[in-house]
């Protein structure tokens, strides 16, 4: 007989389906669970752990039972099947029994025809559960159970050994990869795949975290002794995880600080009063604080990194303008960017509105401008003929080069990932200067996010809306009651108010949702006959929709058949109807910026929910948004129900997912790997020497390209 091949040395990186008990067949199923590598299959968590015990005779079972009828225990035990009965109706369970010379014990399985392939006469079986005493005899429902060869020929596999009191992991898996087949394969490859493991931290770290050392900690997780152990170990994986992002945040940061400089804008009561006097209002003294704030930054050759946060409608946009103005007043350019053709058109006209007679020098850059107009925008950006540029994503095309930006503002920054912001910080022509960034988001961050993914950012709040403003009334109803709805839209049209009315897909489909073109025919021929109806979606061209804004703005059109091109940004004051049919289809961020569009005036503003919601995550987010009209509370409520995953472009942004680390329940943890990150980077801001090789490794791994550390470390 051939030798078998010897198998080649294992590797973190080693294919799954290089592993025994894994092979070609099966690693496809285990690749859906993410289980690529050996790596990946460490970092697979179990989300708990179950107490088995020690397997006993069916006798010791028995006594553990104890002798009352019902009475209860853990137990496990095996034995050979000596007779099966398939229930006669379907209500009726598989029975069959089990005995090992000690005693008889009944099995019961329920809804499980499956069971008569599975289980026959003479065969032997481990089984695991909950057993139990019922009336003279044991029984054990649905239990677990395996096969086993009670008499294996020599050399072939021997008997399984009997069942040890232990901690078993129950991992995230499938209907193909079973908990327990996963426990196998990585019980397989743990010693050897340990010893694979390098620790990136002295121990003088570690024992003054509490932290065990990495390989132990992996081992402490799959292999645990005590529950308290599977904590430690999975304290210390979570921590890693936190601080290698934070570790990413503070090299960013510290770079941004230290090495990168921006121009340094004068502030003064003239330029104060001079830039104060374009706006049609007083600015609120929220608006002032923030503005003070930002002010602040502008003066300094440090480059700003800041957020403004602020609810739908409270004001952000003239903070930004004021910020640009700064840069305008000292002869250098700023830039506005947002997330939709749109909201960049709609910027334009009103800063261009409130611009309307003075020197600054304006322009807009979409991706659906003019070819022939693009050059000649280029041209006079580059010299300088430009004093502020409002754009899409376009903006951060290669070819768009300034003569001298000084203060860019991304709007609505939970659209953007981080690596644009990247691109458009490096949009400065001097590669050691780079512009102070604002962004904004009426999507108020987390906390536990903006220690994270925004870590990097100093937060400004603007916590009041503008005077005079009026609740949002937020009613929901069930879609049998749409038309009453639509008459009371009818009543306030006609008194002169307007109206959007948002469905979830442009087209026709067998969703079964409303579209566009449907339900714009059938409420023109029904509930709003006669009354001015315009439809707008992401496929519209530019001219079209430009056209049709303009006509609602200026209250030609009474209402707005819309997708949710307009969620963000849109602003029509005299517009308080916001009706979202299918609205449990929508996200409760989504939601509440929909909901924005309308109470932006002094007029009562009244926002319908219409829904049958299907799931009870629908559901949820249909009763938040009734429940409150405050963005923070919204943004809180978002995180819970979806998790951070999901939340503020992360996924855009190209930042890995956490595989171990769980946010909010680990805030604690991320404050603590914050600090110790900061003090890291600020002994050694790039990582350098050999004590800091491995970290530096794994963190240009995990990070380097979606926080752009390349230009940094
Ligand atoms: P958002 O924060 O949602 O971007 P906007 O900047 O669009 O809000 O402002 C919402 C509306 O409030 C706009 O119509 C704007 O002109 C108006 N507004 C902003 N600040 C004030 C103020 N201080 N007084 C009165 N109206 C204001
Ligand atoms: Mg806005």
């Amino acid at each position: 007989m051939p030798a078998a091949p010897s198998s080649p040395p294992l590797a973190l990186t080693t294919n799954i389906a290089l592993l025994p008990g894994v092979g070609d067949k099966r690693a496809p199923a285990f690749r859906k669970l993410g289980l690529r590598c050996v790596a990946d299959l460490l970092l697979h968590m179990p989300f708990r752990y179950e107490h088995e015990h020690a397997e006993q005779t069916i006798a010791e079972a028995g006594a553990l039972i104890g002798p009352h009828h019902n009475a209860e225990a853990n137990i496990a035990t095996r034995g050979e099947v000596a007779t099966c009965r398939p229930g006669r109706t379907k209500r009726q369970p598989y029975e069959a029994t089990l005995h090992d010379g000690t005693g008889t014990m009944q099995l019961l399985w329920f809804n499980s025809p499956w069971m008569k392939k599975k289980l026959h006469p003479g065969e032997h079986i481990r089984v695991w559960g909950t057993g139990k005493r019922h009336g003279d005899y044991l029984q054990m429902v649905n239990p677990k159970f395996d096969h086993y060869d009670p008499a294996p020929a020599p050399g072939s596999e021997p008997a399984p050994a009997a069942r040890r009191d232990r901690l078993a992991p129950v991992y995230p898996a499938s209907e193909q990869v079973t908990s327990e087949t996963i426990e196998q394969v990585i019980e397989t490859i743990l010693d050897e795949a340990l010893k694979l493991v390098e620790e990136h931290y002295d121990e003088a770290f570690r024992t003054k975290l509490a932290l065990p050392r990495l390989d132990e900690a992996y081992r402490m997780v799959h292999h645990p002794a005590t529950e308290d152990g599977a904590k430690a170990g999975r304290r210390r994986l979570a921590f890693d995880e936190l601080m290698l992002l934070q570790l990413g945040v503070m090299m960013k940061r510290h770079h941004r600080r230290e090495d990168l400089k921006a121009i340094a804008l004068a502030w003064n009561e003239p330029i104060d009063v001079h830039i104060r006097a374009r706006f049609p209002f007083e600015l609120t003294k929220a608006q002032s604080d923030v503005i003070a704030e930002i002010a602040a930054d502008l003066q300094s050759e440090r480059p700003m990194n800041r957020l403004l946060q602020g609810d739908v409608g409270a004001g952000k946009t003239v903070v930004a303008l004021y910020a640009m103005l700064m840069a305008v007043a000292a002869r250098h350019q700023a830039a506005l960017m947002a997330p939709t053709e749109l909201l960049a058109e709609q910027h334009f006209a009103s800063i261009t509105e409130m611009l309307a007679g003075s020197n600054v020098r304006i322009e807009l850059l979409t991706g659906s401008l003019k070819k022939a107009r693009r050059p000649e925008i280029l041209d006079r950006l580059a010299n300088g003929d430009i004093d502020i540029l409002i754009g899409t994503h376009a903006l951060l095309t290669e070819t768009v080069a300034f003569k001298s930006l000084a203060v860019a503002v991304a709007d609505e920054q939970h659209r953007f990932g981080v690596h644009q912001r990247v691109t458009l910080r490096a949009k400065a022509a001097d590669p050691s200067s780079c512009p102070h960034m604002l962004v904004m988001t009426a999507t108020p961050i987390p906390r536990t996010m903006s220690l994270t993914v925004f870590g990097d950012l100093d937060i400004s709040t603007i916590r009041d809306l503008p005077p005079g403003r009026q609740r949002i009334i937020t009613k929901y109803v069930p879609q049998a009651e749409a038309d009453k709805v639509y008459e009371f839209v009818r009543q306030r049209l006609d008194a002169g108010e307007q109206a959007y009315i948002v469905v979830p897909v442009i087209e026709e489909s067998d969703s079964g949702l409303k579209d566009i073109q449907s339900h714009y025919d059938r409420l023109s021929r029904g509930p709003l006959a006669g009354k001015r109806l315009a439809a707008v979606h992401g496929r519209l061209k530019r001219d079209e929709r430009e056209a049709i804004m303009n006509a609602f703005r200026g209250s030609e059109i009474d209402a707005l058949i819309a997708t949710t091109v307009i969620e963000v940004g849109v602003d029509v004051p005299n517009a308080t109807l916001m009706v979202i049919e299918h609205a449990d289809r929508f996200g409760l961020a989504q939601l509440h910026q929909l909901r924005g569009r309308v109470g932006r005036g002094s007029r009562q503003s009244l926002c319908v929910l219409i829904a049958d919601p299907v799931t009870d995550d629908g559901r949820a987010r249909v009763e938040a948004i009734v429940k409150t009209t405050d963005g923070f509370e919204i943004a809180e409520k978002d995180l819970e129900l979806r998790g951070p995953g999901e939340l503020f472009g992360t996924r855009q942004s190209g930042l890995p997912p956490f595989r171990v680390a769980s946010l909010p329940a680990d805030l604690a943890l991320l404050r603590l790997a914050r600090k110790e990150a900061k003090a890291w980077i600020d002994a050694n801001p790039l990582l350098v020497g050999e004590r800091d090789a491995i970290l530096k490794r794994r963190l240009l791994k995990a990070h380097g390209e979606s926080l752009g550390l390349g230009d940094v470390a």
